[in-house]
């Protein structure tokens, strides 16, 4: 039977909860317990498939084309696994499934009520998930108090009375401030917290205490007081450089042996070797290059969250450290390619819309007249085309369909099959599909392997129309769908340096230990310019 471990997250958001649940899983995995993370979202979509990147981040694939938030890329990178997407469970799953159940009458007359049939359909979820695991980390979206994550702590609540104590724990990540003026770390908000948790009929087994700076003594001693958690389960997780620390000081903090003897579990040494060389690695690099991100949500770090990790799986394997510098594809428009001077490599990640997509071409453009290591993603990779096809092929107005319905040279466009734009929804192409591969190619050589498996999630395409003219002007296709194909997967220009993008988002499956290839290369060509071979 498995043991559930919920963590809930109060006082602010962003708190880096989904890191802790991360962490967590993590340390249970390096114990040997077959364990399994899941994700709450209390919002009401359905997946995270509409959202802008803006609301919560970048969207993140999984495998079964599941659109999810962006903490199952922390679960999958920390336990090195892959999730499906019943492991992100939303409000509006669960009230599509209750409301399809009740049309269907299984509910034979009853009343249909948030206690207990939504309860139940979470509880149901999440139970169907522990069948094949030792260990379950569920994280709960949101923040205690907050109307929509409501049910969710109701169902957690009558898991532990249902599973049994033993079976179920509670950890409560909160926000310690220090008042600058007093210098003192402020427990109070905490207490707030756990008072409103317990409200609910939940006592929580673990605090983890979110601060700039270690747990005070004192500020520990207070918290254990207040909230009834014994001192030992009062966890400081301060700040850190990078998140990959966030697991070796949850062990050093006691944590996940505090949890197993909570739950029963044996006692047993986590294997964290690699991990922490990992992390070491990363720490003692001195070398760096500079990698310019061409995107149109740099603003916010996280829209391209597995982008960065990529690049720091690579960065522990080329053994060069790699500082970002995120460049504003607007401002490209506005300013010119001065922005880019000086960089190590160039990448055009995935987008969608018009926004800045010139700015991005104008990247592109760079990168290819300056032999500068170029890596295009997706949308990066069909403007690619469209660049090419325009300053190579001298196709005026060449772009696009998506951008430019109307060009006379639709380089990339819809399959025809895919041409019904009523439905935004399930015309996509998403998930993993098969990409074959061309030996003697450069994709060739950084895959290994003729056939791979990677992410997907978009509907335009290279036009086949052109794609002999591409070809005949030196563009290599070293990739094409392994299912169908029509579908160019991967381009390269042979006689540059580095210069490769995918149609595909190898980001997505991208692993601390297991770099995604073409970012690894990235890198190492970046390394090679500025260090030399
Ligand atoms: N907008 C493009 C398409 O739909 C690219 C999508 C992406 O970059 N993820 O095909």
């Amino acid at each position: 039977m498995a043991k559930f471990i919920f963590v809930t997250g109060g006082v602010v958001s962003g708190l880096g909860k989904g890191i802790t649940s991360a962490s967590l899983g993590m340390l249970m995995k390096a114990r040997g317990f077959k364990t399994t993370n899941v994700k709450i979202d209390p919002y009401l979509n359905y997946d995270a498939g509409t959202m802008n990147p803006y609301q919560h981040g970048e969207v993140f694939v999984l495998d079964d084309g599941g659109e999810v938030d962006l903490d199952l890329g922390n679960y999958e990178r920390f336990l090195d696994t892959s999730l499906t997407s019943d492991h992100n469970i939303t409000t509006g799953k669960v009230y599509s499934a209750v409301i399809e159940k009740e049309r269907r009458g299984d509910y034979l007359g009853a009343t249909v009520q948030v206690i207990p049939h939504v309860t139940g359909e979470i509880k149901e979820r999440i139970k169907a998930i522990a069948r094949d695991y030792e260990v379950v980390v569920v994280e709960i979206g949101g923040t205690v108090g907050d109307i929509e994550s409501m049910p969710f702590l109701e169902a957690a609540r009558q898991m532990q009375l249902e599973e049994g104590r033993d079976n179920v724990a509670f950890v409560h990540v909160t926000y310690v401030p220090k008042l600058k003026v007093v210098g003192e770390q402020k427990t109070k908000p905490t207490q707030h917290s756990v008072k409103e948790l317990r409200s609910l009929g939940i006592q929580p087994d673990v605090i983890v205490a979110r601060s700039e700076d270690p747990l005070e003594e004192s500020a520990r001693r207070k918290i254990s007081l207040f909230t009834n958690v014994p001192p030992e389960a009062v966890v400081s997780a301060h700040d850190v450089e990078d998140t990959y620390e966030v697991p070796l000081i949850l062990e050093r903090e006691g944590l996940p042996g505090y949890l197993t003897g909570r739950l029963g579990l044996p006692d047993r040494e986590a294997r964290l070797e690699e991990w922490e060389r990992m992390v070491e690695t990363y720490r003692s690099l001195e070398d760096t290059v500079e990698i310019a991100v061409v995107g149109k949500y740099v603003k916010l770090a996280d829209a391209y969250l597995s982008i960065r990790e990529a690049l720091k799986h690579s960065s522990v394997a080329n053994g060069v450290k790699v500082g970002i510098r995120w460049i504003e594809a607007e401002d490209l428009e506005e300013k010119g390619t001065k922005l880019l001077e000086g960089v190590d490599g160039i990448i055009v990640p995935g987008g969608f819309g018009s926004r800045g997509s010139e700015g991005k071409i104008m990247a592109v453009r760079y990168a290819r007249e300056n032999d500068v290591p170029f890596l295009g993603i997706c949308f990066g990779f069909q403007l690619t085309v469209v660049e090419f096809a325009r300053n190579v092929l001298g196709l005026e107005g060449a772009h696009s369909t998506e951008i430019d319905p109307k060009t006379p040279h639709p380089v990339v466009d819809l399959m025809p099959e895919q041409r019904d734009l009523n439905r935004l929804g399930g015309t996509m192409r998403l998930g993993a599909y098969p990409v074959r591969i061309k030996p003697g190619t450069l994709a060739w050589k950084l895959y290994g392997k003729e056939l791979v498996y990677e992410r997907h999630r978009h509907r335009w395409e290279v036009n086949p129309d052109y794609v002999g003219r591409f070809e005949e002007a030196g563009m290599v296709f070293s990739g094409v769908a392994g299912d169908d194909g029509r579908r160019m997967e991967i381009l390269e220009l042979p006689e540059k340096s580095y210069f490769i993008a995918t149609q595909f988002h190898p980001e997505f499956r991208s692993r601390p230990m297991n770099p995604a290839p073409v970012f690894k290369g990235l890198v190492r060509a970046a390394k090679e310019k500025r260090y030399g071979s």
